[in-house]
């Protein structure tokens, strides 16, 4: 198979990350005959630097051209104080309408070899193995009108969450077919007490539920989610949520997995003719100014990130497998960065990035 990726290395350790996410790719494709031509594009800090924009017009054209997408991450800190239309995070929200991708799977798994980095207690972590679908093309990030207006105590923010029945129909539909294919156990977060869109949230959610009888629906308060997910996460199997909630939510798994430089992402929009999703595929975490250039930011978040692209974006299920083994034998190892906190020394993420080829 050919494989045409894109990749958008950003910002910060996203380019630290990305080169070892391309190398991985590169070695799975060896070791499966695959042949894999990479494209690299701007987008973020460095877009805004090299062209003005976050996220310039060669970088949309690029994405729509390639099979699939890989991104490190956005964000500098010298565009900290700029207004949104001229931040880095800017080409990030572009380049995931410009795809069109509309839900963004967050998978989170308690590796064995972890359970102790988690500030949690072993026994609640233990065995945790869940997807968070996130809506991530509409809500209170896109809705209008917004701004900021008026003077002196009468200044006011203004946001608005809004969305259609088919936007909650289609998100909540991936959802059921990923919770088919797991423990046929699906989550929907709202906030139907007080939200009118969590109600026709909710209303949707259990009309496309209707056409899943095998999968078993339960609706929860995003509140208690997020209390539910630290007391009890092995409850939970695939949830469904709009964007602001999952963006809030996702990130609580963090916890979970240990670290959020463990944690892989996949957006996907959507089927092409040839039955590929079209998918965007990041790691959680972000630029980390805080270690940037240091060879120190953990890259199995951006690993994984590779592994869920075979899987989606070319249906490559084997050799999604082999990867995520891997990164599980070089956690198992204790090849990990400092971040996982190690017994011994911590490798750099180069090292670990070779560690991962060398287990594939
Ligand atoms: P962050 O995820 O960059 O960092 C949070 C903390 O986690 C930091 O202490 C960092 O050192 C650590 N960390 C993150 N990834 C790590 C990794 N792979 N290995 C080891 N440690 C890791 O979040 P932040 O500090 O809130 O944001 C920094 C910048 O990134 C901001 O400009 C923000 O807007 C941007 N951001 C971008 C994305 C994205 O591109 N998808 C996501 C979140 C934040």
């Amino acid at each position: 198979m050919q494989l045409n990726v894109l990749t958008l290395p950003g910002d910060g350790i996203g380019v630290e990350v990305t080169r070892e996410a391309v190398r991985v790719l590169e070695a799975v494709c060896r070791k499966f005959q695959h042949t894999v031509k990479l494209t690299e594009g701007l987008l973020g800090g460095i877009a805004i630097h090299k062209t003005g924009q976050a996220m310039p017009p060669q970088t949309a054209e690029l994405a729509l051209d390639a099979d699939a997408t890989l991104m490190g991450a956005v964000g500098l800190p010298e565009f900290d104080e700029a207004p949104p239309e001229r931040r880095p995070e800017k080409g990030l929200l572009g380049i995931r309408k410009i795809l069109g991708v509309y839900a963004n799977l967050r998978p989170v798994r308690a590796y064995k070899a972890l359970i102790d980095s988690s500030p949690l207690k072993n026994h609640l972590v233990e065995g945790t193995d869940l997807i968070i679908v996130r809506e991530l093309n509409g809500g209170i990030y896109y809705g209008t009108p917004r701004g900021i207006s008026g003077e002196g105590e009468e200044e006011r923010g203004t946001n608005t969450m809004t969305y259609t029945r088919a936007e909650i129909a289609r998100v909540c539909r991936m959802a059921f077919n990923l919770a088919r294919q797991r423990r046929k156990k699906l989550t929907s977060v709202d906030k139907s007490n007080v939200l009118e869109t969590s109600q026709l949230w909710r209303r949707v959610a259990v009309e496309v539920a209707a056409g899943f009888p095998d999968v078993t629906l339960e609706h929860i308060l995003v509140d208690n989610c997020a209390m539910q997910l630290v007391l009890n996460p092995k409850r939970f199997d695939v949830l469904v949520m709009e964007n602001m909630f999952g963006d809030i939510l996702s990130d609580e798994g963090a916890v979970l997995a240990g670290s959020i430089g463990m944690l892989p992402s996949a957006s996907i929009g959507e089927r092409k003719p040839n039955g590929a999703w079209v998918g965007l595929y990041e790691p959680v975490h972000g630029s980390a100014p805080d270690i940037a250039g240091q060879n120190k930011a953990n890259p199995l978040g951006a690993i994984g990130s590779v592994a869920a692209m075979l899987e989606y974006s070319f249906g490559l299920t084997a050799e999604a497998a082999v990867v995520n083994h891997a990164i599980e034998s070089v956690l198992n190892a204790g090849k990990v960065t400092a971040d996982l906190k190690p017994a011994g020394a911590p490798l750099t993420t180069a090292q670990v990035g070779e560690a991962v080829c060398a287990a594939l």
